[in-house]
């Protein structure tokens, strides 16, 4: 089992997925990688191997495009309000349920 994390990279990158080894472009920002080896991983391999991982930053990356695009509006517009809300559904439905007590 691969253990991921994210990682805040200061500069672009491009190279090979840590998972599939398709080229890909990585923006400077968040990012998920390979914990063990600092590698990296393109968008589909991270929602296919780490959804959690992949849930988070799709989150990080909606509220920074909103946060900037709306820096100087009092009320966001509706269509940013649901773009935050879809990123933030997914992310919660990513994590499963917590289990109940049978009785
Ligand atoms: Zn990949």
């Amino acid at each position: 089992m691969t253990d991921f994390a994210i990682a805040l990279a200061p500069e672009p990158r491009n190279g090979l997925c840590g998972m599939c080894g398709e080229a890909a472009l990585w923006k400077k920002g968040p990012r998920v990688c390979i914990l063990e080896s600092g590698s990296p991983v393109c968008r589909e391999c991270a929602q296919n191997h780490a959804p959690q991982h992949f849930a988070l930053l799709d989150l990080a990356i909606s509220a920074e495009r909103v946060g900037k695009a709306c820096k100087h509006l009092l009320t966001p517009p509706m269509e940013s309000l649901l773009e935050l809300n879809r990123a933030a559904e997914t992310f919660a439905l990513t994590f499963p349920a917590p289990l109940r007590k049978a009785a």
